[in-house]
């Protein structure tokens, strides 16, 4: 047997080019969408991820401004830079790039963002909207989660869902999701006993671990959705030989770049799993195109149109 692939690249672009023709819509009431993304410090990989968001929202029509500290910057600075992207009428949606320079206070950061542009999700009570269902901003990428499913016509209701981790970013976002949209949802984690017992229940097993290849076959009943969250680099050898020996293009794009990326699923997973999300090209493509439809959202919602 051998697993569908998800095309998480399609359905991001299908969503984005939903998005795009809101935004349009949305401008013929002469209002312009807005997002402020604000990156602290040079970190190579926070500079990609952001100048990724901000090229996304120009290409989808929404405004979009990138706002640079230096590494030194305090806590009160960048509390005041929230402090007036929070009072600005043009900007719907603010995104803090973690993770923060260690000696900024993250948590009273992200906590100074107003609840009605967090587009992240992470404000707590954004939290508390999903975990009572009512209107708010969920995480983006738990939301592509669901979008993946959905749009993949994966039944949901009823189903039993395992989710690895319990991280506030993803697993227990996607768990509270899932179990809103009416699975029964069990959540593991480092503690979990016979870890492979326990997913072995799974219709949709779902992987936000961040260890390469940890979820093998003997965690995935046959025929069953699995959904790879998990976004690791490979770059010794040893690994890349136990994870994809039987993958030739792998090698070629190893050789070339050295280094690949895994999820937390082992490739061998396509051979025993109904579905499968790849990665690359899976849940990832989701969280920029979620970000997109939560800063829709956003503008939306505090401009009071339908
Ligand atoms: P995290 O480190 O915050 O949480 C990991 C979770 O996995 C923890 O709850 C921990 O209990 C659990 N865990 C760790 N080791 C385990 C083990 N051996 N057995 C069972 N559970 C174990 O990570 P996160 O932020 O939730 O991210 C998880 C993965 O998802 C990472 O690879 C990350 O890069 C990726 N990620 C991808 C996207 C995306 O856009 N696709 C977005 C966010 C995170």
């Amino acid at each position: 047997m051998s697993a569908t692939m998800l095309d998480g690249n399609a359905i991001a672009t299908t969503i984005k080019a939903e998005v795009a023709n809101q935004v349009s819509a949305f401008k013929t009431g002469g209002l312009v969408p807005g997002l402020a993304v604000v990156l602290v410090g040079e970190d190579p990989a926070s500079q990609v991820y952001t100048r990724n968001k901000v090229r996304t929202c120009q290409a989808l029509g929404i405004h979009s401004e990138h706002i640079l500290l230096p590494v030194e910057s305090s806590t009160e600075k960048l509390l005041a830079v929230v402090a007036d992207l929070n009072g600005r009428d043009d900007i719907d949606g603010i995104l803090i790039q973690l993770p923060l320079p260690k000696h900024i206070d993250s948590k009273q950061v992200l906590l100074a963002v107003d609840p009605d542009k967090d587009v992240d999700g992470f404000h707590p009570i954004n939290v508390g909207r999903l975990s009572t269902i009512r209107p708010g901003l969920v995480p983006c990428t738990p939301a592509g989660v669901m979008e993946v499913l959905r749009r993949s016509a994966i039944p949901i209701e009823g189903q039993e869902v395992v989710v690895i981790g319990r991280s506030d970013i993803v697993g227990k976002p996607v768990a509270m999701l899932l179990t809103n949209a009416n699975a029964t949802v069990t959540i593991c984690h480092s503690r979990t006993k016979d870890l492979p017992a326990v997913c072995r229940r799974a219709d949709i097993l779902i992987a936000a671990i961040g260890q390469v290849g940890m979820v093998t076959t003997e965690f995935v009943r046959p025929g069953a959705t699995v959904i790879d969250v998990g976004i690791n680099r490979v770059d010794d050898r040893a690994t890349f030989d136990r994870l994809f020996a039987s993958e030739p293009a792998r090698w070629t794009e190893f050789e070339k770049k050295g280094n690949t990326l895994c999820g937390d699923v082992h490739p061998a997973v396509a051979q025993v799993a109904g579905a499968l999300t790849p990665v690359p090209g899976g849940i990832g493509p989701l969280t920029i195109a979620m970000l997109m439809v939560n800063t829709l959202t956003a503008a939306t919602r505090r401009r009071g149109q339908k």
